[in-house]
């Protein structure tokens, strides 16, 4: 079941909330304000694009990446 860290941009409280779908709102609990960002979890780092390209760039390896004739 996804649970996800999130903080208030108005008030900046920080709060944890059940999230059964992506639809779902989520209001501050402390001034109900619908501003809100998700922080990054344990789960959401697995499957973060920028991880992905971070690691794919470290494969590249090459002077030019691969898109030239020089290999
Ligand atoms: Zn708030």
């Amino acid at each position: 079941m996804p649970i996800y860290e999130y903080r208030c941009k108005r008030c900046d409280a920080e709060f944890e909330k059940y999230v059964p779908g992506a639809a779902t709102a989520v209001l501050c609990p402390t001034c109900q304000s619908g501003e809100v960002m998700r922080k990054l979890s344990v789960f959401g780092l697995r499957t973060t694009g920028a991880f992905q390209a971070s690691a794919a760039a470290g494969d590249g390896g090459g002077c030019c990446g691969g898109g030239c004739a020089c290999h």
